[in-house]
Parts: C-alpha cells; structure tokens; sequence
C-alpha cells in the first residue's frame, strides 16, 4: 500500500510498504477518507522539533472500516468512523477515569499514530491506504451522518484539545471570559477561541498573524494585534497556544484568582522558569499535556450538531490525496487532504 513517510525536515515522500493486518479479535482495519494536519505536523516538517524520520505521516483522520476481528461490537465495515490519534485500550484504570492520555494497556506508553519516532514505535500514519486500531470498540467514534467530516478532520487531536481548555474550564465558571494567547499552535487557538465564543463566553484572543486575527474575530472574539505584553487583563480561562515562553508568562499572569491556566504548548529543551510566586498569590490552576482525545470526541462532536462552533473555518485549504506532499510544503494553519473516489 501507499505510505505517506517523513523523512527528513522538507521531505515527505510516498512509498510502498507492506498493508497491516488484523493482529487480534478486538482490532480493526480502517482506510483514511479525510485527513487534517495536526499543528505539530507543520512544527515537524519545517524542522522546528527534536522529532527525526522516516516515519508514517499523519494521525487526524476520519477512516471507512474495512475489517473488523469477532470481538468487535461497535462498528462494522463500511462505517465511516473518526479515528482518535492515541492508541488506547479503554480498559485500563487511566482509560476509565477518561485519562486516556495515560493508557497503560498499550506498549510503549504514549503510543499514537503519525509520530513514530516519537515514542519508539510506528503505529502507522493516517496518510495510508491502511490503518491498524488495535482496540477499535474502545477508540472507534461513529461519525453522524448530520456532520461533515471536512469540517471535522481535526477531531482525532487539535479540536479535542482546543475543548478541554476552554469547554470543561467554562463550565465549572459560568460566565467567565477567556483570554487566549495565540500563534504557537495556530489551529488549536482559534478552535479555542471558536468554542468558546460558541458557549457565550467573552473571548479575548492574541496572535501576530493577520489572518488568523480576522478568523479569531469572526468567532466573536476581542482581537490584539503583536506579541503577548506581560498581561493582558484578567481571566478565569486562560490558554497558552503561543508555544513561546513570553505566551505562556502572560497567560499564567492573565489568570484571574482561582482560575485556569491550561498549556497545549511542547517546550522543548530545557526548563521554563514559571512565575511561581503570581501562580500562588491568586491560587490558579495550571494545566498542560496532551489531551485525552478519545473522551472528548462526542463532546466536540456535540458543539458541532448543535450549531454553536463551525471548525471548518479554520481550514485554509482542502487539497486531493495525491496533492498532499505539494500542499503539506507550503505555509497553512489547517490543511485537509481528501481521498477522491472512495
Ligand atoms: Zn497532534
Ligand atoms: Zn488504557
């Protein structure tokens, strides 16, 4: 089968590898229809992470079911499904308490797709003919035939990320305004800021870029064109999606008393000092990691029926399959790649 794989920063090549097969009664075999750039992919092939190739490229995608094992319930073949980035086996204590994150029922821990050398094993990528989940009851998310699933490329990683920075955080303080600080992790911001505005909340959104500012605004959102100053105002949700110490700072000194901090940032390298001190004086929460995707999913799924965010304004481009190497080497804030003739 054909294998988009990372080589190398600014090479990204298809090749031929050999399909995956199912390797137990649980698992499932998908083909990726609809993929969508994760914001650490640009990160990755512009050379701007420690991450080095070849790998399978990609783990946003929405998947027809191809095969299913006889354990499986939940899905079947033909089902159009979003596929979460994490392998998870939903069974494990972290798994049941929704910290999917933490699944310790799948070696090595951490495991996901499209980012193989990141945790020493190649799960495959969703730029493939051919995809292994190895739990698919516990991963597998039917996709609703209401919903587009351009709109929703991103739901396997970025939008259940934007979510548990802004969504959890608002419902436990009704009424308050959230302040995201941009630019970093291009996507995630603004599906912050969508979401946010999309619950009613008041939304204050920083970015340098232009475009992205006018994309913050048409969500609603009170824009500040330059970099993060040293505050701006105070909030009880706060987010960092600067991927830039300065952004982070700001966020955190943004943070109303008692509020929430949450960091989808990776600072690479050595330590962050943190203004600790400001942290303590107002008691605010910090938060950073990767997102428990799996969980997050219908909840995202469910702002989306309902009207209130529509991702797919994020989206610069949707580009065919075979155009996506052409495409992932220019500049995009989210990139989806559809699969023609399927
Ligand atoms: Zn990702
Ligand atoms: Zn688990």
């Amino acid at each position: 089968m054909r294998q988009l794989t990372f080589v190398d920063t600014g090479r990204l090549e298809w090749r031929d590898v050999a399909p995956p097969q199912l390797e137990g009664p649980a698992e499932a075999l998908v083909t990726p229809l609809v993929v969508a750039t994760c914001d650490l992919d640009a990160a990755i092939i512009r050379g701007r992470t420690p991450f080095s190739g070849p790998f399978a490229f990609g783990h946003e995608f929405i998947a027809r079911v191809t095969a299913t094992g006889p354990d499986v319930r939940t899905v079947r073949s033909g089902d159009t499904v979003i596929v979460p980035f994490q392998i998870t086996c939903g069974e494990c204590p972290p798994c049941r308490a929704g910290h999917t994150a933490s699944c310790a029922g799948v070696e090595p821990r951490r495991s996901m797709y499209g980012l193989g050398a990141v945790v020493g094993k190649d799960w495959g990528g969703a730029l493939s003919d051919t995809v292994r989940v190895p739990h698919a009851d516990a991963m597998l998310v039917p996709l609703p035939q209401d919903i587009d699933p351009l709109a929703v490329a991103s739901c396997s990683d970025n939008l259940p990320d934007a979510w548990r920075t802004v969504v959890p955080p608002l419902e436990a303080r009704p009424g308050a305004s959230v302040l995201v600080v941009a630019g970093g992790a291009p996507s995630i911001g603004l599906y912050a800021a969508g979401m946010a505005t999309g619950m009613g909340a008041e939304v204050h959104y920083i970015d340098t870029d232009a475009a992205r500012l006018s994309l913050a605004q048409a969500f609603g959102a009170a824009v500040t064109e330059g970099p993060p100053p040293r505050r701006l105002g105070r909030h009880l949700v706060t987010v960092d999606a600067s991927a830039s110490v300065a952004g982070l700072h700001c966020a955190i000194r943004s943070t109303a008393g008692d509020g929430i901090c949450t960091s989808v940032g990776i600072y690479y390298g050595g330590e962050v000092a943190m203004p600790l001190l400001e942290m303590y004086s107002n008691s605010i929460t910090f938060v950073t990691g990767r997102p428990s995707a799996r969980p997050a999913i219908p909840r995202v799924l469910d702002l989306v029926q309902g009207g209130r965010f529509h991702p797919e304004r994020v989206t610069t481009s949707v580009v065919q399959w075979d155009d996506a190497v052409d495409a992932l080497l220019q500049p995009f804030t989210k990139l989806v790649v559809e699969r023609g003739g399927v």
